[in-house]
């Protein structure tokens, strides 16, 4: 039986161009980029012409681009490099993933709350701005996510950015882009911040690549040092397959993005849609207009995401839901918590994600599996 795939925001299918992109640098063109001959050249010249490639969908310049090793470097190097070079606090709101939430919080930073849907709360994080400087202190970087991973909602990074430059004109913007390549035009965003992280399995290309742009040159201290490759800023040979592959799934994710986003917002809908009419005690966590297209989460009332995702997964149906099992007991996801879901309904979440392989047969098994299953546990 196939798998019903309903889990794009964790790793999204690589697009077969992008597969068949990498794989001469394999066995081909396999020279070290570093080198001085000619096949070392060869090798270079496929990685400048994907960050020309990247640059173009990002809207930045090419010297802007610094390929890394994931999603989770990009945000470590925005945040603690801010902090090497300039000391001060970082700033974040609950919401963040953990490859930025984690990094603020052992910095001693500062966290600042969210709305209901998990926007950061500008008036709040206006205060926290102002309060820092009255303490005669300086922030360095500001991190705020553009798409949130967990429930999908889409920040407007222009009007954080406002915020930003009004209290804290010294400070970064960072954003952590890595959810929202697939649904949104970053050369909206990209104009709005000081750096922007992506990562290339959630976007059609291969685990183990990121990007950091970091807009008007260097900005942080590098996090890996050593042969000094990407102009000093992230040493570590490069990974060109996964770079190349990378630069093509962007391009083609980005010619795709305005027919994508209809098609998968319509199957997203209708999943929701047939939730909601087939169950009891279903909520949309996040109302559909705050949301990216491929993004489905419910709160499931009787329930347990744990034994849910149990038995979906016996029936290969893939989802998510960002609880963690800490000593024991089940801990509701720190998304949910910041946005003020309760803990009894927490503990019911379900993420589904959609993507660019989703058909409207992935929803049909979808809804009938989720909804036998939810039947089921119920009983
Ligand atoms: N930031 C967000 C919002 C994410 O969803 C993820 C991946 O789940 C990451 C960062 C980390 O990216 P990577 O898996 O490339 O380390």
């Amino acid at each position: 039986m196939s798998v019903t795939y309903l889990d794009h925001a964790a790793s999204t299918p690589m697009r077969p161009e992008a597969v068949a992109a990498m794989l001469p640098f394999y066995d081909q063109v396999y020279a070290n980029p570093s080198g001085s001959h000619r096949f070392a050249r060869q090798a270079r010249k496929a990685i400048d012409e994907a960050r020309d490639r990247v640059a173009e969908v990002l809207g930045c310049r090419p010297n802007e681009v610094v390929f890394t090793g994931c999603g989770t470097e990009s945000d470590n190097m925005a945040i603690t490099g801010a902090l090497a070079r300039s000391g001060g606090v970082a700033m974040c709101p609950a919401v963040e993933h953990h490859a930025v939430l984690e990094v603020v919080e052992r910095s001693g930073g500062v966290i600042v709350g969210v709305d209901g849907s998990g926007r950061v709360d500008l008036d709040g994080l206006a205060s926290a701005l102002d309060a820092v400087a009255a303490d005669s202190g300086h922030v360095s970087i500001v991190s705020v996510m553009a798409v949130n991973n967990e429930v999908g909602t889409v920040t407007d990074i222009a009007e954080v950015a406002r915020v930003v430059r009004r209290h804290a004109p010294d400070a970064l913007l960072h954003t952590d882009a890595v959810q929202a390549a697939s649904w949104l035009d970053l050369r909206d965003v990209t104009p709005h911040v000081d750096l922007l992280a992506l990562s290339a399995h959630k976007f059609g290309g291969p685990k183990g690549v990121g990007i950091l742009v970091e807009r008007g040159g260097p900005k942080v201290d590098p996090l890996i040092v050593g042969g000094g490759q990407e102009r000093e800023r992230r040493s570590g040979t490069h990974n060109v397959a996964g770079i190349v592959a990378a630069a093509e799934a962007l391009v083609l994710t980005d010619a795709e993005r305005a027919d994508e986003q209809p098609r998968v917002e319509a199957l997203r809908n209708r999943l929701v849609d047939g939730l909601l009419a087939e169950l009891d005690g279903v909520i949309e966590t996040v109302p559909r207009a705050d949301k990216v297209a491929g993004s489905a989460h419910v709160c499931i009332a009787g329930i347990e995401s744990e034994a849910l995702l149990f038995v979906l997964d016996e029936a290969d149906v893939c989802a998510s839901a960002a609880s963690a099992c800490a000593s024991g007991a089940m801990e509701p996801s720190h998304v949910l918590a910041a946005m003020g879901v309760s803990r009894d309904v927490a503990l019911g979440s379900l993420r589904l994600s959609l993507g660019h392989t989703t058909t409207d047969a992935d929803v049909d098994r979808g809804l009938d599996v989720i909804s036998a299953a939810v039947r089921r546990l119920r009983r």
